[in-house]
């Protein structure tokens, strides 16, 4: 099969390769699309010790399941294989799994026609949902847990919160969507590059300021935020984030 293999830092190849492994419990996808997430990117630029090369990258992708269990079903993956058999599976906090492998980075991941993974990582697509919008299920799930672990946190219902997002990127964007469509109607999103900020305004309808020019308006206040995302987890947007946050808010 044909697939995109990350061969060097800074290089990619597109090439022949073997048909994915396939062993029991495992299914066989077609890939229709796939995305790139960051850490992809880091991987391509050499930053990640757990992805060596010769490696298929990828792991936000939905296709077609062309053998094993749900034959013909349309999927995504959670890419993450899990054990279901460990202290954090148990608990169903699988994310956490101590024998956890991943496509993408221990195995062959999806900038491929074809990618294996075991049936119990494979979810469901609906019918009418786009592959290219269901290959986006990964980046927007870690949206979602992040406002699922601040909704138990916070004091005020989520939609009466003023909401600070750092970052506009994939998860920076996906979280302003929820946001929005969770119904908050404060939201602000940080963000240094100039057509993120006209992407965020028009898709997500938010507020939008640089936070590199100095009295931007809508840059928020110290103390002034009762949650803030940070979607970039850099040095600057730590600190950021801990001035804009109100004294005991996330
Ligand atoms: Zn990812
Ligand atoms: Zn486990």
């Amino acid at each position: 099969m044909k697939a995109l293999v990350y061969t060097n830092p800074n290089e990619v190849t597109y090439r022949e390769e073997p048909e994915p492994q396939f062993g029991a419990g495992d299914v066989l996808i077609e890939v229709d699309a796939v995305g790139i997430c960051g850490s992809d990117m880091h991987a391509y630029h050499g930053h990640d010790p757990r992805r060596n090369p010769p490696l298929i990258l990828g792991h936000a992708l939905a296709g077609r399941i062309l053998e094993g269990p749900g034959k013909g079903r349309r999927v995504t993956v959670n890419p993450l294989i899990t054990c279901g058999h460990c202290e954090y599976c148990k608990q169903g906090r699988d994310n956490l799994c101590a024998n956890r492998t991943m496509i993408g980075m221990t195995r062959a991941g999806g900038f491929a026609e074809r990618v294996s993974t075991a049936a119990a990582s494979v979810i469901d697509i609906p019918q009418d949902m786009s592959v290219r919008a269901a290959a986006l299920t990964e980046p927007a799930a870690t949206a979602v847990h992040a406002l699922n672990v601040a909704m138990r946190a916070l004091v005020r219902p989520l939609p009466e919160c003023r909401v600070l997002v750092l970052g506009g990127g994939a998860i920076g964007m996906l979280s302003a969507l929820l946001l929005k469509s969770y119904g908050v109607r404060h939201v602000t999103v940080s963000e240094t590059n100039a057509l993120r900020r006209a992407s965020l305004e028009k898709a997500a309808q938010v507020a939008t300021y640089d936070p590199l020019q100095a009295n931007a308006a809508h840059a928020p206040a110290d103390n002034s935020m009762d949650l803030v995302i940070d979607a970039v987890g850099g040095k600057a947007t730590r600190a950021s984030a801990l001035a804009a946050v109100k004294p005991a808010a996330w």
